[in-house]
């Protein structure tokens, strides 16, 4: 299959429960449709808190009775790595799919994403299979440390980066030996569907990996956070559902590791090189259609030089290409529903009510080509405060705000003037500086010179409402085991 071709048919959804392919109890479904011209991708089961239950049931029979937990870290990995080559076998079905389901562009779905599906399935086996344990020797005590596994994880993960994101939660809670229960974003459920067919093909055992879809809170999401029997709860999206998981999970006091919004401001100074600065800019903010967790959405410029970089950023925001996400010549696509265009353009009126400028974009695109997809194009905004709502809040769509300042200090404290704390960018030559102001962002993650680099050994999450917790690498270990000291005299 090339990757311009339609994916054939509509797909049947079904939960994965114990290994079954499953309706949901009352039989319910709802639809997924291509966000470029509507068209039926999928039927889906609408699942119910028993859905959510029975899901929750497997994982359990599978931790406390199965193999997975048991296996050494070594024959875990063979099996994930066997997924991980499934993955690989199909990268270019599994990037048609997430691209017609979620609007993503083809290239970033074929060159980025997919391939990060299977990277994280490979790095997590052998980060367990490989990593460390302590041991304190000290007199004729000898201490050391245990990471069994934590037990069922309910992995809850969002539309914007479908597979890539459910895997950066199951991976790395399988490698560690825990049983799962995913729940996939309702607006993007196939390429987890096709997984969990993969993941079954390549070996791994019932039960292991459940995948149930549907909506949040009193449904099918219900159980993921509020059943004591579930003993992690890893959710990746927005702060408002975030705070609602955290309020579930608190009755059974079940850790939560929690990633969500972001509003990252991106600062160039002066000093900067333009030539990388300005293409890095537009990446971070107008890459992945602008829904991004991680977007430079607050574009900082020094003052001495905002009229050249809005002239050069402005010139290269108008001539991205905005179309068919099959099409590899184009680089943004629909977004993803109706309601969410409505709430970008919201926010693009709001910020001409706030006494902002619209630079360039502004309105849907609704030519003959685009007119039943969700396109909205690159739109620069200027003239604004720090203190307008459009500066404040995720918008999360392909809108930049920009913002100036004089010196570093100011720029600094524009940007730390956040309630999200998730990523920070930077654009300078005078490395002192870097290194001064990585020390005082707050911020999860800091790119300086550079954007969207990802090291999975390193911690990953934000401050205030961009998160709680920290994943990656040994920060996943913390989180996906239960740590147990263990202490003899010798
Ligand atoms: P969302 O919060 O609407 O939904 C995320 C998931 O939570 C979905 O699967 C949804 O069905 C489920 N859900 C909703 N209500 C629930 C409830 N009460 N209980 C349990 N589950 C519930 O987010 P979204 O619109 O899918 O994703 C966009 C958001 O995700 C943005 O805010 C974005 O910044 C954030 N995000 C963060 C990161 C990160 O790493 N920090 C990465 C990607 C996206």
């Amino acid at each position: 299959m090339t990757t311009t071709e339609s994916v054939p048919g509509v797909t049947e959804v079904r939960h994965l429960i114990g290994g079954d392919w499953a309706a949901a109890s009352d039989g319910a479904t709802f639809e997924t449709r291509d966000p470029h011209d509507g068209s039926l991708l999928g039927t889906v089961p609408r699942g119910t808190a028993d859905d959510g239950e029975a899901a929750i049931t497997a994982a359990r029979t599978a931790f406390d009775d199965g193999p997975w937990p048991r296996m050494s870290p070594k024959e875990r990995a063979k099996i994930l790595h066997a997924v991980a080559d499934k993955v690989d076998e199909h990268r270019e079905e599994l990037a048609l799919i997430e691209t017609r389901d979620g609007g993503k562009s083809i290239n970033q779905s074929l060159h980025a994403e997919i391939p990060r599906v299977a990277h994280n399935l490979r790095f997590f086996a052998d980060y367990v299979s490989m990593a460390a344990n302590e041991a304190y020797p000290d007199g004729d005590l000898l201490s050391y440390v245990l990471y069994p596994p934590a037990g069922v994880v309910s992995a809850i993960s969002p539309w914007n980066a479908p597979l890539m994101l459910a895997t950066w939660k199951i991976a790395p809670a399988l490698a560690f030996g825990n049983t799962t229960v995913l729940k996939p974003a309702p607006q993007t459920p196939l390429t987890a569907h096709r997984f969990a067919q993969l993941a079954l093909e390549a070996g791994l055992p019932e039960g292991v990996l459940n995948v149930v879809h549907g909506f949040g809170g009193e449904a099918v999401a219900g159980p993921l956070t509020a059943d004591p029997r579930v003993d992690r709860i890893t959710f990746t999206g927005s702060s408002a559902t975030g705070v609602r998981i955290l309020q579930a999970a608190a009755v059974n006091h079940t850790p939560v590791s929690a990633e969500m919004g972001g509003k990252s401001a991106n600062i160039v100074f002066d000093d900067a090189d333009l030539d990388v600065a300005v293409p890095m800019a537009i990446r971070a903010i107008f890459g992945g259609n602008g829904q991004v967790c991680l977007s430079g959405s607050r574009l900082l410029v020094q003052n001495s030089i905002m009229d050249e970089f809005l002239d050069r950023f402005t010139e290269e925001a108008k001539k991205l290409t905005v179309g068919d996400p099959k099409d590899p010549s184009n680089f943004l696509g629909p977004l993803i529903e109706q309601r969410h265009l409505e709430k970008v353009h919201g926010y693009v009126e709001l910020a001409q009510e706030e006494g902002g400028k619209v630079v360039t974009g502004g309105s849907r695109l609704t030519d003959d080509a685009r007119a039943k997809g969700f396109y909205y194009p690159p739109t620069v905004i200027t003239g604004l405060t720090n203190d307008s709502r459009t500066a404040r809040e995720e918008i999360f769509g392909p809108v930049e705000t920009v913002l100036g300042f004089d010196t570093e200090d100011e720029a600094l404290r524009i940007a730390n003037d956040s309630p999200y704390g998730l990523a920070g960018i930077l654009f300078t030559d005078n490395l002192n500086r870097a290194h001064r102001m990585a020390a005082r962002w707050k911020a999860g993650t800091v790119w300086i010179n550079t954007f969207f680099e990802r090291d999975l050994r390193l911690p990953f999450g934000g401050e205030g409402s961009s998160g709680l917790g920290r994943e990656g690498g040994q920060y996943s270990r913390e989180f996906f085991t239960e740590p147990r000291a263990v202490t003899i005299r010798l």
